[in-house]
């Protein structure tokens, strides 16, 4: 049977646009309203992770993820900045099942739009304004464009324009670090592999390669420490030659790979402390709205994936009058989850910015730490948000 509910979900980025294939897939009329003229990303790679990945196959996309994506295996490590050889990385969860990839985000964003059917997704959409009464909620955006839902999710990124409605205005907290993403032709580099996620650790700084779209590219990252606060942009343009010298003197094979760096991004990295509460009414929050992260347990867009997975689960139960109610349910089960990962996020990149005394201690933590990750890839978020679903019907 169809849901008769009408969700309205403000942001097109990588969580809006799951939840929309996740509630589609669960019979309920959902609309996108993105402020960008048109969806695409200027990012480079996100990496998937088994907690995430099964969830895109639950609503049929786990060939285009085999297709888009490239699938890391056994040859992932750890190294210290000079190469010395630290820990294996955790690629499967406890099953020893490998659903890790490593994907551009444009491929990404591409197929979750192409999934859904036409005339869902509204580019061009700023939201302004929210309003709501006891039956409806009303999104306004910047074009004079008023629309009306049952439910309203905002999925929005960081700077959400919607989470100042639910929960008093805080400013991100900055982590002291900045991003030099990328990606480099394979074919400039042949001898890199192209199923491995490395990861070299030095003081205060951090480099990681991983293979997107089908190994054609080699996605890097190289973490260094900012000089002062930078605005959060995801797309400021970095200096190749100042990125080339922060790893001057670490193993030659980064060396190797950095010669080829023409044009670098640079990002910011922040996050918010957990919020207590991320809904209010009819109104409430998903992906980096209600959690931003630090990437150092690249969770960001999984656990984003998780949240439209829990939310669609819990709405497919759900009419409009129990609609505030179950959205309160959606936030109890994601709340704890996402903290421990935001959390860890922040223990980890301690870790990798090598901020030990003793590197044999940090180095113990990061072998022990593959229990952590199977632990966090085992999560399925369906069997407990259909639970939640029954309690809040109950
Ligand atoms: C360009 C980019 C690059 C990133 N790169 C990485 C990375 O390399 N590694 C990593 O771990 N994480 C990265 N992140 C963060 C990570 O991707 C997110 O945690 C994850 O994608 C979940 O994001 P989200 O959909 O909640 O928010 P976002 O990806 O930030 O998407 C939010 C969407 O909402 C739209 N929007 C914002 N305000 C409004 C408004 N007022 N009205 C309508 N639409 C609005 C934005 O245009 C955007 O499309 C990146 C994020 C971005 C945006």
């Amino acid at each position: 049977m169809k849901s008769q509910l009408e969700v309205v979900i403000v942001g097109g980025g990588i969580g809006g646009l799951f939840a929309a294939n996740a509630l589609t897939a669960h019979g309920i009329r959902v609309l996108v309203y993105e402020q960008a003229p048109a969806l695409g990303e200027i990012g480079a790679g996100v990496f998937l992770t088994p907690n995430s990945v099964r969830q895109l196959q639950r609503v049929g996309l786990g060939p285009a993820v085999e297709e888009w994506g490239a699938r890391v295996g056994p040859g992932s490590h750890y190294f210290r900045h000079d190469g010395a050889p630290i820990a294996p990385v955790q690629v499967t969860d406890s099953s020893g099942w490998n659903a890790t990839f490593g994907m551009h985000r444009a491929d990404l964003v591409e197929f979750l739009a192409r999934a859904l059917p036409p005339d869902i997704v509204h580019t061009g959409h700023r939201c302004t304004g929210f309003e709501q009464d006891r039956g409806k909620a009303h999104v306004s955006f910047a074009n004079g464009t008023i629309v009306q839902a049952d439910i309203v999710v905002g999925a929005d990124g960081i700077h959400s324009e919607l989470r100042p409605y639910v929960f008093p205005p805080s400013r991100p907290v900055f982590s002291g670090s900045v991003a030099y993403r990328g990606t480099v032709a394979h074919e400039s580099i042949p001898h890199w592999p192209t199923n491995a996620w490395l990861m070299w650790l030095g003081k205060g700084k951090h480099f990681l390669t991983f293979p997107v779209r089908a190994g054609k590219l080699i996605n890097y990252v190289g973490f260094v420490p900012a000089d002062k606060e930078m605005k959060e942009s995801w797309s400021a343009p970095g200096d190749p030659d100042i990125l080339r010298r922060e790893f001057a003197g670490w193993d030659p094979r980064i060396e190797s790979l950095l010669q080829h760096v023409q044009m670098t991004f640079r990002w910011a990295l922040f996050d918010r402390e957990p919020l207590p509460t991320w809904t209010r009414g009819r109104l409430t929050l998903l992906g980096d709205a209600a959690h931003p992260m630090l990437p150092h347990l690249g969770q960001g867009a999984n656990q984003s994936i998780e949240d439209g997975m829990a939310l669609a689960t819990i709405l497919a139960r759900t009419d409009r009058e129990t609609a505030p109610a179950a959205l309160l349910a959606y936030e109890r089960l994601r709340r704890e989850r996402v903290a421990q990962v935001q959390r860890g996020a922040r223990e980890n990149g301690l870790r990798y910015d090598s901020a030990y005394a003793d590197l044999g201690v940090r180095d113990a933590e990061i072998t022990a730490h593959a229990a952590f990750r199977k632990r966090l890839y085992d999560h399925d978020v369906v069997p407990e948000a259909q639970a939640a679903a029954i309690t809040q019907t109950q």
